[in-house]
């Protein structure tokens, strides 16, 4: 259910809502907009009938259902956009759009920080690189482990760049949540609940990559995981998904932009990279999501891709990167967005 004050609720009748929602074992979450608060009660669905009696509080304008299955990512709740704030002044969800740049694999120290060098100057705002690999295959390389994130702090030192990284397991989520500034959900991981409740609970801001077969519906279940537990940070992110294509790796959902955008507040990124599995798709994938509203980009760059240790065939090299950065001002432009 949710709970819209009066737009001049005193913080003593909040306080009091708030108050009988836990008294009836629901889960206050509190969203302060511009104009008045919402107070959404989350819990067992079977009880809601109870929580119809706040109607009565002083302040309450009017108690509501929640009518989609998702109740905290949805916009019935908040009506205003997310807003994310990164560390390093960088912001997800903003008119500015973010562009994340780096290699799937962090391999080695002096690879990470050329990268990182070329990407900060070609425009980026964030930093990427896999330290926990999620390999198809037990025989391929897995990641350097807490080593990687060591040499992604090194390049974020270098750079004033913030980073992304993934986590697989929840024993390690403390871990890569002390070091990164985003941390990832891979797409094989979207609907591991145990790992999604890990992350609600952690201090840094989630990006979540939609499932290779999640439904939009589905992947906005798995962002309530981790709000509910009290996280509000929580990034979505459109990776293609599994279809009888087979010309492309993956195939990039675009339309899943303006669903969400209608759906949830959250900022949505799009990842033309795992998306198309292909280098020269990335370009023209970047530009269709930025038309399609997307708030930023996540972009596989190696500076010498052909011997990359992971996703060779879809990162770009340096210098492609740097003429994608200058060619989407154009289409950011365009879309009323700063890139
Ligand atoms: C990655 O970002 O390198 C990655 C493994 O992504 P995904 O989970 O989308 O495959
Ligand atoms: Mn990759």
């Amino acid at each position: 259910m949710v709970i819209v004050m009066k737009a001049g609720a005193t913080q003593a009748q909040i306080d009091a809502v708030v108050a009988r929602i836990r008294e009836l074992n629901y889960d206050p979450h509190l969203i302060k907009g511009e104009e008045r608060t919402v107070i959404g009660a989350v819990g067992d669905d079977r009880g809601k009938g109870v929580l119809q009696t706040l109607e009565t509080f002083e302040g309450v304008e009017n108690v509501m259902p929640i009518l989609k299955p998702f109740k905290l990512a949805s916009r019935e709740v908040r009506k205003e956009r997310s807003v994310i704030r990164i560390g390093g002044g960088v912001e997800i969800g903003g008119n500015k759009l973010c562009v994340m740049a780096g290699p799937c694999s962090v391999e080695s120290e002096e690879q990470m920080l050329e990268v990182a060098m070329s990407v900060k100057a070609s425009g980026a705002h964030m930093l990427r690189g896999g330290a926990f690999k999620p390999r198809t295959s037990p025989y391929t390389f897995q990641g350097h482990a807490e080593k990687g994130l060591k040499i992604l702090a090194k390049a974020r030192e270098a750079t004033g760049l913030p980073f992304i990284t993934e986590v697989m397991d929840t024993a390690d989520v403390e871990l890569v949540a002390d070091y990164a500034d985003i941390v990832q959900i891979g797409t094989r991981n979207t609907q591991n609940f145990s790992l999604l409740k890990k992350v609600g609970k952690c201090h840094k801001p989630v990006f979540l990559k939609r499932g290779l077969a999640t439904t939009i519906s589905e992947w906005l279940m798995s962002a309530e995981y981790i709000l509910s537990e009290g996280n509000p940070n929580v990034i979505l992110c459109e990776r293609g998904i599994r279809t009888f294509e087979t010309a492309t790796r993956n195939t990039m959902d675009l339309s899943a932009v303006p669903v969400l955008n209608e759906l949830t507040h959250l900022p949505v990124i799009l990842d033309p990279s795992h998306g198309t599995g292909y280098r020269r798709f990335v370009a023209p994938m970047a530009m269709a999501s930025i038309a399609a509203g997307a708030d930023g980009l996540m972009i596989e760059v190696h500076n010498d891709p052909d011997r990359a240790w992971s996703d060779g065939p879809q990162s770009l090299d340096l210098p492609m990167f740097a003429e994608l950065m200058q060619n989407m001002k154009r289409f950011a432009d365009a879309a009323g967005r700063s890139l």
